[in-house]
């Protein structure tokens, strides 16, 4: 084991992380950032980006996040693969292990872990990952607009995203798992009142179709063991996310579903020194801007508190 002393540490690679290591960088205050197992996040397994401000003409996800790290980079951010693997938050120099060999000791700590969609884990639904299948109506149902889609979930995201789609798209078909929606009230009469939207309870996804991009569904009824194929065009997963805060657990406080709580309109968690940005600490937004957004934060705030030490 060896170990390393630096005076910021970034965890995380997505528009988070490297936000904070550009505003980092330019304040002087030498952050290292390790990019974990998907340098680029979440953005380097969607396509086309076109809701994030200053790209007119949209831009590749993947394409998008190598501009973020060479951005950060042109300011000396020190941008490194490798993979935290436990932390020590317990004293006033933070001890972080990369890779189960080598330590880091800082002063202070930006997490921006973010969090990772949960997918039902059908091959299909694998190999046409960004090619008809999303896992953000928000980002990607502009793409499907005036054509039929089918989302599968039935909480209060899988509610809100059917409704999004329902405005753009033609038809909407949810696929509920069982006969009723876990869903707030309020959301599953909205659901359940808009006119495109078709609710298909007891439904399990068999199958996505399609070569090259999405083409139909396959649902079967759980309960009558009857297939039906939807045709669609896209195929939106909302099942819930994971936050990526295994390491943590202890450290920090988190909320029920292991989100990084930090304290409200700030990125302060309830270790002093520790920040938070991005999905890992926000379940409500989880934008490539917000998550970019609250990275200055982090970093901000990492800076006045040094400073203020
Ligand atoms: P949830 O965990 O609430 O819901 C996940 C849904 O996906 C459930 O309906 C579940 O079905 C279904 N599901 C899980 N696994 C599978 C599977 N393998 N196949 C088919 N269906 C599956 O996640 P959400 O992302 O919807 O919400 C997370 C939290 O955020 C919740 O607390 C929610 O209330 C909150 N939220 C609030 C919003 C708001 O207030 N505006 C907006 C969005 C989210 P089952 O019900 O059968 O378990």
């Amino acid at each position: 084991m060896t170990t390393e002393r630096v005076h910021l540490l970034i965890i995380g690679s997505g528009p988070a992380g490297y936000t904070a290591a550009i505003y980092a960088a330019r304040a002087d205050l030498k952050p290292v950032l390790y990019q974990g197992l998907q340098p680029g996040g979440q953005l380097t397994i969607t396509t086309e980006v076109e809701n994030y401000p200053g790209y007119p003409e949209g831009i590749q996800g993947p394409e998008m996040m190598i501009d973020f790290e060479k951005q950060a980079k042109r300011f000396g951010a020190d941008i490194r693969f490798g993979y935290a693997t436990s932390v020590d938050f317990s004293g006033s120099i933070k001890k972080v292990v990369i890779d189960e060999n080598h330590t880091i000791e800082a002063d202070a700590v930006i997490i921006a872990t973010g969090a990772s969609a949960k997918w039902l884990g059908l091959d299909s639904e694998k190999r046409l990952n960004g090619f008809g299948v999303s896992a953000c109506a928000v980002c990607d149902g502009f793409f499907f607009r005036g054509q039929d889609v089918a989302i599968v979930g039935a909480g209060d995201t899988a509610a809100e995203e059917a409704s999004y789609l329902a405005k753009l798209c033609k038809k909407v078909y949810m696929i509920v798992r069982r006969d009723e929606m876990r869903a707030s009230k309020a959301m599953q009469h909205r659901v359940l009142n808009t006119p495109n939207i078709e609710v298909l309870f007891n439904s399990e996804t068999a199958e996505v179709l399609g070569d090259q991009t999405v083409t139909g569904v396959r649902v079967r009824n759980n309960k009558t063991n009857e297939d039906r194929t939807l045709d669609v065009t896209g195929f939106f997963v909302a099942i819930g996310h994971e936050p990526n805060t295994g390491i943590f657990k202890g450290q920090l406080q988190l909320d029920e579903s292991g989100y990084i709580v930090t304290t409200p309109g700030r990125t302060l968690t309830s270790v002093e020194g520790v920040f938070a940005a991005g999905d890992v600490q926000d379940h409500m937004y989880r934008q490539a801007v917000t998550a970019a957004g609250s990275g200055c934060m982090a970093a901000l705030d990492a800076e006045r508190w040094l400073a203020a030490r």
